[in-house]
């Protein structure tokens, strides 16, 4: 990746931390899930307000590092509005992103702003931070009531 694209990158990642995208609660009865990354801290809770098969709004709050704030934020921006089988496939493409399986060409056609968290395959710690806000979503989508772990 040259230079100037990593800063990019890099800028995209930074924005989204210092003012993260719908940073909120939802009211009842939209969906939530806790999830948790022991190894790094962060903590959040992302909320999923479903119409039939659409993700309506989904948002999220939360403690964590840069990453996992920047993540969860693009992913709330991302995946507002597409069907639950979108959301469910972008989360694929992106779990293969973070850990290094899907080629640079791909991502930015894949995934858009999101192929900003592409470096962090680079650091096997961080890809943690990057997938907790998805791995959250997905219990969220399932109705699941325990806490997601990524240990
Ligand atoms: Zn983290």
């Amino acid at each position: 990746m040259s230079r100037d694209l990593d800063e990019l990158y890099q800028n995209v990642i930074l924005d989204h931390n210092r003012v993260p995208r719908n940073f909120r609660e939802l009211p009842a009865p939209a969906r939530h899930a806790e999830g948790h990354n022991p190894l790094c801290g962060d903590h959040l809770t992302v909320w999923v307000d479903l119409d039939g098969e659409t993700l309506r709004d989904v948002t999220f709050l939360g403690n964590g590092c840069a990453i996992s704030k920047a993540s969860a934020s693009m992913m709330t921006a991302a995946v507002k509005g597409k069907s639950r089988t979108e959301a469910r496939e972008l989360a694929g493409e992106f779990q293969r992103l973070v850990t290094g399986h899907l080629p640079a060409a791909d991502a930015r056609k894949a995934l858009g702003k999101l192929a900003a968290l592409g470096g962090v395959s680079e650091f096997p710690v961080r890809v943690k931070c990057a997938s907790l806000p998805w791995h959250t979503l997905k219990a969220a989508l399932a109705g699941a009531e325990q806490e997601v772990s990524t240990e």
